[in-house]
């Protein structure tokens, strides 16, 4: 019986490898849409998309068949264009189809809300008519907290229980608008109204600098866009309100973009990791 032997250098190189791609796999965190796990080095996470949608503070749960890989393509975009307007952004780079490099930072317990035309809690909140555009834009804060279902703070909540201090809070507002200044004008260019969107921020630590950078991903799970001429709902709300068609809506903010994937829709259902 014939002995396959291998040399000490193949071995060593060998196992080297499948250590670092055991460390590139150990997860650290999963969330309903995510999953981060730990970075090639010190500082980075990876970002990894999946299909899986939920909604309704986790009451409702479904797949959206190629939703990652899409949300994977238009986070990148729209964090590489902030990034290019002065933004700082934990986005690095795309590694795959649904993975995506980031930068390691203390998040922030608050979902940043923006909003321009009334719709969803705020509509049942403040018994506005969907589709009401708002007098300007509106920021409002929830706290990050899923047992207590995210619910909605004010700035004094925020700086009274330390979550983030005064002068942080302004930073991240004063993102948030220029975000929506951005973003409404890219999407409008592409036949879609930006009715409100969610953002996450970050604390990035750099030697002993402190920087709020824009994290966790901007699609059409964190968005409403409605198309401009015939206010079809292209976002996560086909999901949320059973409207049908929800993978063909993402699809469709992706080709807009000009960003779905290289060989079209069949693309998505493609393999999940080419390293
Ligand atoms: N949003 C989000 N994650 C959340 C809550 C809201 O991405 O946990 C987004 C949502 O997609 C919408 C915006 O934030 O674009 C405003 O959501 P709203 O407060 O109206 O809540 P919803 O109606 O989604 O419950």
């Amino acid at each position: 019986m014939g002995i396959v032997s291998f040399s000490p250098i193949f071995l060593l190189s060998y196992f080297s490898f499948w250590i670092q791609s055991m460390a590139r796999r150990r997860q650290i965190y999963e969330g309903k849409a995510k999953v981060i796990f730990e970075g090639p080095e010190p500082g980075t996470l990876v970002q990894y998309f999946k299909d899986d949608a939920t909604a309704f503070n986790n009451k409702k749960k479904g797949t959206i068949t190629g939703k990652g890989v899409i949300n994977n393509r238009i986070s990148e975009f729209i964090m590489t264009r902030l990034g290019d307007i002065g933004i700082p952004t934990h986005f690095v780079r795309r590694l795959n189809m649904r993975e995506q490099l980031i930068k390691a930072v203390e998040i922030i317990p608050l979902e940043v809300i923006v909003r321009n035309v009334a719709a969803g809690s705020i509509s049942e909140r403040l018994g506005l008519e969907e589709g009401t555009p708002l007098p300007r834009s509106i920021v409002e804060y929830c706290y990050k907290n899923d047992d207590l279902g995210d619910p909605f703070v004010c700035e004094e909540h925020i700086t009274a229980f330390g979550w983030a201090a005064p002068q942080d809070l302004d930073e991240i507002t004063s993102y948030a608008l220029r975000i929506n200044d951005f973003l409404t004008g890219m999407f409008i260019s592409v036949g879609l109204k930006l009715i409100d969107f969610k953002l996450e921020f970050g604390r990035l630590w750099e030697n002993d600098e402190m920087r709020i950078v824009l994290a966790d991903e901007i699609s059409p799970d964190s968005c409403r866009l409605w198309d401009v001429k015939t206010n079809e709902k292209l976002d996560k709300d086909r999901f949320r309100r059973d409207l049908g068609d929800v993978e063909e809506a993402y699809q469709e903010v992706a080709r807009r973009l000009g960003i779905l994937p290289e060989s079209g829709p069949s693309d998505l259902k493609g393999p999940d990791t080419i390293q």
